[in-house]
C-alpha cells in the first residue's frame, strides 16, 4: 500500500524569521515569503507537499491584536480539510499569546498547528530560523498509524516542542527563547525527534473542528507591586468597560491585605467583574488558602488561576467572555482545563 504524501500549509505572518535590515534605517522589517523559501532550499527535499500563504502585510508580532487571531483561525478553518498540518511563522514577542488564543479558538483540533519563528533572521549566517522551520514542518507532518503525532497548538523552538498555552517567552537573547515552566515538553529534537506520547492531548472521539471567532477584549492585566497606590487601583478598577481582570500576584497568589486594596476589588467583583489570580512567578501555582494574604482575595471573590500562564489566562478570558456565558458558567470553565492550559 502506498502511503499518501502529507501536505502541510505554512502560514507566514511575519516576525524576525522573515525580516531583513532596512538599508536606510538599519531596523529589521518583514520581507515576503519567497525570500524565506529561497534561504531554505531544504524545504524542497521534504517527502511532503508544502504550500505557503502569507499575511498581507506581514507584521512584527508586537503589532498583533485579537483581530489577527480571528484571521488566522479563519484561515486554518478554510484550509483544514485540505492539509494534514499547519506551521505558523510568527514573531517571538507575542507568540505565546497567539498560540494560547488559537488553542482556545480551535476546539476538537485533530491536526497539528505548530508556531515557530527565530531570534535571528533566516538570511543571516548564524540563523536559528532554518532549523526551527525545518523541524516544525517535520513535526506537523509526523504521524503514527496514520493519525497526527501532535494534534495540538504548539510552539516549536530550539529543539523543543511545547504546548502553546503553557509557554512563555523567557529570553530575548538566547536561541532557547521559550519555556513551559509548569508542563514538560511534548517532544525533543536531537538526532531523533522523541515524542512524549503520554503528555500529548489526543482527541477521545473525532468530532468536527469548531472554530470560535468571538473574542471579548474588555479584559486587562494588573501586575501588583510593592508601592502600588490606592489611586493606581482606582484607575484600573474604575474602567467601566472592563469585564475581567487577570491579576498577577506574588508567590502562591498573595497580595496586600490593606483595605484600600481589597475593598475596591471586592466591590468590582460584586458589580460583575471577574478577577482571575495568577502568579508572577514563572513556575508554580496559585493556592489562595495557603496564606492569609491569599485567603483575603478568595473571600473578596477572586478566582484562583491555578498554574496558568498570564498569556493563557488573558486569552481564555477573551474567549469565554466572547461566548455569551453567565459569570457563573465562566467561573466554572476557569477552574477547568479546556485545552490542557492548567493542571486540574
Ligand atoms: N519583534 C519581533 C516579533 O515579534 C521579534 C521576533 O520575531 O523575534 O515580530
Amino acid at each position: 500500500m502506498t502511503r499518501k504524501k502529507k501536505s502541510i500549509l505554512i502560514i507566514y505572518t511575519g516576525g524576525t524569521i522573515g525580516m531583513a535590515h532596512d538599508p536606510f534605517t538599519g531596523t529589521l522589517a518583514p520581507v515576503n515569503f519567497n525570500q524565506i523559501a529561497r534561504q531554505v532550499p531544504e524545504l524542497q527535499q521534504f517527502g511532503c507537499s508544502l504550500s505557503a500563504l502569507s499575511f498581507d502585510p506581514v507584521i512584527d508580532s508586537s503589532n498583533i491584536d485579537p483581530s489577527f487571531w480571528i484571521r488566522l483561525a479563519n484561515l486554518i478553518e478554510k484550509h483544514y480539510e485540505k492539509y494534514d498540518g499547519f506551521v505558523v511563522l510568527h514573531g517571538t514577542d507575542t507568540m505565546a499569546y497567539s498560540a494560547s488564543a488559537l488553542s482556545f479558538m480551535l476546539e476538537n483540533l485533530h491536526k497539528p498547528v505548530i508556531f515557530t519563528g527565530s531570534q535571528l533572521p533566516i538570511g543571516t549566517l548564524r540563523t536559528d530560523g532554518k532549523e526551527n522551520l525545518i523541524t516544525a514542518v517535520e513535526i506537523a507532518a509526523a504521524s503514527h498509524e496514520n493519525e497526527p503525532m501532535v494534534p495540538e497548538v504548539c510552539i516549536y523552538f530550539e529543539n523543543t516542542l511545547l504546548r502553546g498555552n503553557r509557554t512563555r517567552k523567557h529570553n530575548a537573547e538566547h536561541f532557547n527563547a521559550f519555556r513551559s515552566y509548569n508542563y514538560p515538553p511534548l517532544a525533543e529534537a536531537g538526532v531523533h525527534i522523541r515524542y512524549h506520547y503520554g503528555l500529548i492531548r489526543y482527541p477521545i472521539r473525532h468530532q468536527p473542528l469548531r472554530v470560535y471567532t468571538q473574542l471579548d477584549t474588555r479584559v486587562g492585566i494588573l501586575k501588583i507591586f510593592p508601592g502600588m497606590s490606592r489611586e493606581w487601583m482606582h484607575a484600573v478598577l474604575s474602567r467601566s468597560h472592563l469585564r475581567a481582570l487577570v491579576m498577577e500576584t506574588y508567590g502562591t497568589g498573595n497580595a496586600p491585605m490593606d483595605e484600600w486594596f481589597v475593598e475596591p476589588l471586592k466591590q468590582a467583583i460584586e458589580r460583575g467583574m471577574i478577577v482571575l489570580n495568577v502568579t508572577q512567578c514563572p513556575a508554580g501555582s496559585v493556592e489562595m488558602d495557603r496564606y492569609e494574604t491569599g485567603r483575603k482575595l478568595k473571600e473578596a471573590g477572586v478566582i484562583g488561576g491555578k498554574d496558568s500562564t498570564p498569556e493563557a489566562a488573558l486569552t481564555k478570558l477573551m474567549f469565554l467572555l466572547g461566548q455569551k456565558l453567565t459569570n457563573e458558567e465562566i467561573k466554572i470553565y476557569l477552574n477547568k482545563s479546556l485545552r490542557g492550559e492548567i493542571t486540574d
